[in-house]
């Protein structure tokens, strides 16, 4: 039997990557953060030098990009040419870049290629893709722009989680500088609204496909919101048995 697949989609600061990860964890299943993909990929054109204006060269060294990934969600692990990046992708440099990088359209095919690689392995409906395999075929969450829609349309489970602009820019306040205030929420901006707005032009995470169940998280606690998904997933699973 195969295991099960779990899209989840959205803007930033709507708990995505938290949300997916603790319930991965909880459900024994494989975690992919499909934002670190980008964020690598901006690192690594950076790192060789070229122009991110320069949209044929970028997509060539994606193409060749030597990325290593680990789902296992209790440690992620992101790997260029064997160089550990799961810290430097996280910088603001890389954050006010990526999206230059993610709008490409050249770009998006092969990272959406290696991603639903990751996920045919995880959820045992092909062989290894070359990653670190988590969940030995019982299945994966995966997240971020596009996962319900273009990489995973036949996810068992798909969920556009939503939150108020005013509710995300918060929470990206609170992780990026640890409080919420006039100067933090400034600063925060670039990094929720600016770049959702840039990458909506490329992907649609703010309306529902058919199939696709949506979750407003802007009231919810992290632990009600996950709780939310879980059950979600957990209701799926039990159908498919
Ligand atoms: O989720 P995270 O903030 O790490 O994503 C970083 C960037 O990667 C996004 O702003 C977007 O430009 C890009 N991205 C994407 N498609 C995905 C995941 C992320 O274009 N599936």
């Amino acid at each position: 039997m195969s295991g099960i697949v779990v899209a989840i989609d959205g803007p930033s600061g709507s708990g995505k990557s938290t949300i997916s990860r603790r319930v991965a964890a909880a459900e024994g299943l494989g975690y992919l953060d499909t934002g670190a993909m980008y964020r690598a990929a901006t690192w690594w054109c950076i790192r060789q030098g070229v122009e991110l204006t320069d949209t044929e060269a970028v997509a060539e060294l994606v193409r060749e990009m030597p990325l290593e990934i680990g789902t296992d969600p209790a440690g992620p692990v992101f790997a260029v040419g064997g160089e550990d990046v799961g810290v430097v992708i996280r910088s603001t440099e890389i954050s006010s870049l990526v999206s230059a990088v993610a709008t490409n359209l050249q770009v998006r095919p092969e990272l959406q290629r290696r991603q639903r690689e990751v996920i045919a392995a995880e959820s045992g409906r092909a062989p290894g893709s070359g990653h670190r395999c988590h969940s030995d075929g019982r299945g994966i969450v995966a997240e971020g722009r596009d996962l319900t829609t273009v990489v995973a349309p036949d996810a068992d489970v798909r969920i556009l989680l939503l939150a108020s602009e005013e509710a995300r820019l918060a929470r990206r306040a609170q992780e990026l500088h640890g409080s919420v205030d006039q100067e933090t929420l400034a600063a925060t901006r670039d990094q929720v609204v600016r770049r959702d707005a840039d990458d909506s032009t490329v992907s649609n995470f703010t309306t529902a496909a058919d199939g696709v169940v949506t979750v407003d998280t802007s009231a919810l606690s992290l632990e009600e919101a996950v709780a939310t998904v879980h059950r979600i997933v957990t209701t799926a699973r039990r159908q498919a048995r």
